[in-house]
């Protein structure tokens, strides 16, 4: 391709909107432009790297056994309505109608599709195992759609799904797809990660998330100096130090008018922050549910969703509602004599109710905690003796990991917390759409059976945007080959027929052995081309002038390292070869 015919539009300056380095970088080397929020065009040059993921992507796949299909956008309601997520899905859902008032998706995921694709067209373990991906634009309607290609409304993603006849063959299909998706990110020139995952609310035995890191990545993970231990923070665990010391003074009520805060009883009684109980209280789609955990510690709301079966709905009750359920003020609640006044829905059964003490209570014996009335705390609480044994019962990990924590795999070591970028997610998902849609097979005894899934996903343009966060320099981006839009940057420092033709010739040449070639004909400064080529980050720079000629040489720059080399005209096609293998 020459620039000077090239739909390339560089700008010198990101929009004001770009808060992160690739999504700077990708729009000011013209390979991007937004529509609207989250809502982005590739340009000929974005086009052509997201092409190279998702072929990179393709061959993984289809060489463990995968097989493309491409399912329609649109999905029925009446599919998403059998596995009961037509309600659930909540606002990430677009929803629409057609003129006769049918109702659909635009599938921000297509396990409901798949499931009725598959119930349709196999009947037998004989067709069994079977995993089909296809690679297409979803649509959800992200609260905060931002950083460019990272977090879109729209967005192309890769999305696998593999069925099987036990959980034993699912097994060994998501092991395959592990080492799958680490050979695609290794290939596509990223360095990456496999995390432990949460489950959430879909429930299903185990799931990992592919993580680039990066400063600017909206993951938090906890990773283990010492062992191989990397969970993401909302599934992350961490040993304890349980305690077991003596009986303390006898329980106390104190006065503590106006002071609602951890910091602020634990300042004013002269303690930590960790020897306080922190009661929660949180409303859900079916209830409440209160939640003890100590005072220096966060709640960690996906895992407090997983143990509720809650989704996206799980919020902290509001003072009125509190009030109601305890009659106590916000501030002032405790475990020890709490009354609570479970609501109860319009046909008047009760709404449920949980009460949970977080397990790392476990690591302090003596406590302060609210009394229960307006400016009361009560100090010296034993939970075992004073709420009795039974607290163990309703005891359940809920609260997030520190840096510095224990780590929970080894004996030696300690969590560390960094920021990573999911680029990829697997799944068991067991037979949570199997069994509710119906997706049944018969068995070697010629007995029904509910099929067994997997589901894996990878987004393409957020691949392709992490890799921008993970090679670039303050001139521009840096490429890795295997998704660079093209391999060579062709430039001409001179413009007459000599230069012209030799141009001509190599870039020729080049492409005519696979290697790809942009060319920078304009008729500009040097200066203003190498900018945009160091811009725009393609692995080589070729420089031809009419001063190399003379000399029968010409100049290569590697852009990763910035090395120059000049070096002989006759057989270019060979050096460009040798130094690409290595970019
Ligand atoms: P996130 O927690 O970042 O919202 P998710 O858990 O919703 O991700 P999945 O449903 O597992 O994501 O989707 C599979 C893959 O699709 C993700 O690993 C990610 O790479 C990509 N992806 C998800 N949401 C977006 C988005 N809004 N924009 C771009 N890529 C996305
Ligand atoms: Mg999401």
């Amino acid at each position: 391709m020459k620039v000077s015919k090239a739909l390339i539009p560089t700008l010198r300056q990101a929009p004001n909107d770009a808060e992160v380095i690739s999504h700077k970088l990708l729009v000011r080397a013209g390979m991007i432009r937004k529509v609207a929020a989250g809502i982005y065009e590739l340009l000929p040059l974005g086009l052509r790297s997201l092409r190279k993921v998702e072929a990179i992507v393709r061959q993984e796949l289809d060489m463990v056994g995968c097989q493309e299909v491409d399912l329609p956008h649109l999905v029925p309601s009446e599919l998403w309505q059998e596995s009961g997520r037509w309600r659930k899905y909540g606002k990430e859902l677009l929803r629409l109608k057609d003129r006769h008032e049918r109702e659909y998706c635009f599938g921000p995921t297509h396990e409901e599709t798949i499931c009725d694709l598959v119930r349709a067209t196999v009947n037998s373990y004989k067709s069994l195992p079977l995993n089909l991906y296809q690679i297409q634009t979803k649509f959800r309607d992200e609260t905060r759609p931002r950083y460019g290609l990272m977090r879109g409304r729209e967005f192309l993603m890769k999305d696998a799904y593999s069925f099987h006849d036990s959980f034993e063959d699912l097994d060994r299909e998501y092991a395959v797809m592990h080492q799958a998706y680490l050979n695609i990110f290794k290939h596509a020139g990223l360095q990456c990660r496999a995390v432990d995952a949460d489950t959430g609310s879909i429930g299903g035995s185990s799931s990992h998330e592919f993580m680039v890191l990066a400063e600017t990545g909206e993951d938090a993970i906890a990773v283990c100096g010492q062992c191989q231990y990397a969970a993401n923070i909302e599934k992350a665990k961490f040993k304890l130090k349980v305690v077991s010391g003596g009986a303390p003074q006898a329980m106390e009520e104190v006065s503590t008018p106006d002071l609602k805060t951890i910091e602020e009883v634990s300042g004013f009684l002269k303690i930590n922050p960790d020897q306080m109980i922190k009661t929660l209280c949180f409303a859900h789609e079916e209830g409440f549910a209160i939640v003890c955990l100590p005072g220096d510690r966060e709640l960690n709301q996906a895992k407090l969703a997983g143990l509720l079966g809650a989704g996206e709905e799980l919020r902290l009750a509001s003072d009125d509602e509190v009030m109601s359920l305890t009659g106590v003020p916000t501030g002032f609640l405790g475990p020890i004599n709490l009354n609570v006044n479970v609501p109860k829905d319009k046909k008047g059964q009760a709404l449920r109710f949980d009460f949970i003490f977080d397990a790392a209570l476990q690591q302090n014996d003596v406590f302060a905690t609210g009394a229960n009335k307006k400016d009361f705390h009560f100090k010296n609480v034993s939970l075992t003796r004073d709420f009795g044994d039974k607290w163990k019962q309703q005891m359940a990990d809920v609260s997030t990991v520190r840096a510095g924590d224990a780590c929970p795999d080894c004996d030696a070591g300690s969590l560390q917390l960094m920021k990573g970028i999911e680029v990829g997610h697997i799944f068991k998902l067991g037979q949570r759409y199997s069994e509710p849609m119906k997706v049944n097979y018969l068995d070697q005894n010629g007995k029904d059976q509910h099929v067994v899934m997997g589901t894996y996903g990878i987004g393409i343009g957020r691949t392709m945007a992490a890799s921008v966060e993970q090679n670039h320099d303050d001139k521009g981006i840096i490429w890795p080959a295997a998704i660079a839009p093209y391999h060579v940057h062709l430039l001409m420092l001179d413009d007459d027929d000599e230069i012209q033709s030799h141009a001509q010739n190599l870039y020729n040449e080049l492409w005519e052995h696979g290697i790809e070639v942009l060319w920078d004909d304009r008729k500009d400064r040097a200066g203003v081309k190498f900018n945009d080529a160091d811009l725009i980050g393609l692995p080589l720079q070729v420089v031809m002038g009419n001063r190399g000629l003379k000399n029968g040489a010409f100049e290569m720059k590697i852009r990763k390292s910035g090395e120059k080399k000049t070096l002989p005209l006759d057989n270019m096609l060979n050096t460009i070869r040798e130094e690409l293998k290595n970019l």
